[in-house]
């Protein structure tokens, strides 16, 4: 019984910790299938996409019953269109992608993609639907054309490179000694979190989901990894409807719509410039933010949109 316990246990710890960093959750889901906290209705059907708009109705969520983490969050991401969350840490933010990825199912209202309550169709097809370029990619001890090919199993060569060149990560790979061949990962080569990043928007160009989840890295890459991981997310993000789960305030500035979230409500809600107008948290965010990038950077090529 011990015996049998500790192993379980353990997988169980693993399991937390990766859900919790929303990396690598295909691969987790395969391997520990019968670990699910979350199980498909016995008539759950697969999801049918057409065009993907995804809903929050009135959504309260706690992952534990003493303390409640989303209040009534009620929105829409229409279809093909980016909408950012902001909010301080611990707002909740992140939540929402998990809930959107049905790790945990809500305590009230509903999420629906396409009018498809998550709750009835079959998590198979819900997580084929979306594809998520998490904080840290973890990456396998294979080669990186399997890691790449991760997103879409049985891609030909040819699909890999276009990915790898779309997420320009091709010529980096190129000049590896054994290019496409080359082992990554724990036991392989080391790679940047830029690098791990382009891999994993690779991953999700193969993979062409209809819903995009960009977890923004927390810690900062320099700020040309960062301009040019942006500019191929937005690239990646063109009609497709995206979520993305923004960390720094910089990168939210085109969403067609930013929520600002504040311990689990939603406090304000537009776009950058109508936010700022507002003059509520958002501003007060962003001024913050754009003296500390000021304070921060002795150069002239101070960041910021606009
Ligand atoms: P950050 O910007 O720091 O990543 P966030 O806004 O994404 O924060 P969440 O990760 O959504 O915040 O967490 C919201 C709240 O839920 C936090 O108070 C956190 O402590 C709590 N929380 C997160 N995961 C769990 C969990 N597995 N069990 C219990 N509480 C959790």
């Amino acid at each position: 019984m011990i015996q049998l316990y500790i192993p379980l246990n353990f997988l169980g710890v693993i399991y937390r910790e990766i859900k919790q960093s929303l990396a690598d959750m295909e691969r987790l889901f395969s391997l520990l299938d019968e670990h699910r906290e979350v199980a498909d209705a016995p008539d759950a059907q697969p999801l049918r996409t057409h065009g993907a708009e995804v809903r929050f109705q009135h959504v309260d969520f706690s992952y534990e019953s003493k303390r409640k983490i989303l209040f009534d969050v009620d929105f829409t991401i229409a279809p093909g269109t980016t909408t950012a969350v902001v909010g301080h840490s611990g707002s909740g933010k992140s939540t929402l992608s998990r809930l959107l990825f049905r790790f945990y199912e809500v305590n009230g209202g509903s999420i629906t993609i396409d009018g498809q309550d998550l709750r009835v169709v079959t998590q198979d097809s819900l997580r084929h639907a979306i594809g998520i370029v998490p904080q840290d990619t973890v990456l396998f001890n294979d080669t990186i054309e399997y890691n790449i090919a991760y997103g879409k199993p049985g891609a030909t060569k040819e699909q890999i490179v276009a990915a790898a060149k779309a997420a320009s990560i091709h010529d980096f790979i190129e000049s590896l000694p054994d290019g496409y061949g080359s082992m990554v990962g724990e036991r392989g080569l080391k790679l940047s979190g830029g690098e791990k990043q382009r891999v994993a928007i690779a991953r999700t160009l193969l993979k062409n989901p209809a819903i995009l989840i960009f977890d923004e890295a927390t810690s900062a890459l320099d700020s040309k990894a960062e301009q040019a991981i942006q500019a191929q997310l937005k690239e990646i993000a063109r009609s497709r409807t995206t979520l993305v789960i923004a960390h720094r305030l910089s990168t939210v500035a085109d969403a067609e719509q930013i929520l600002v979230l504040d311990h689990g409500r939603i406090v304000e809600r537009g776009t950058h410039q109508s936010l700022l107008a507002a003059d509520g948290l958002y501003a007060q965010m962003w001024l913050r933010q754009q003296a500390r990038v000021d304070e921060d950077l002795a150069s002239p090529a101070s960041p910021g949109p606009d």
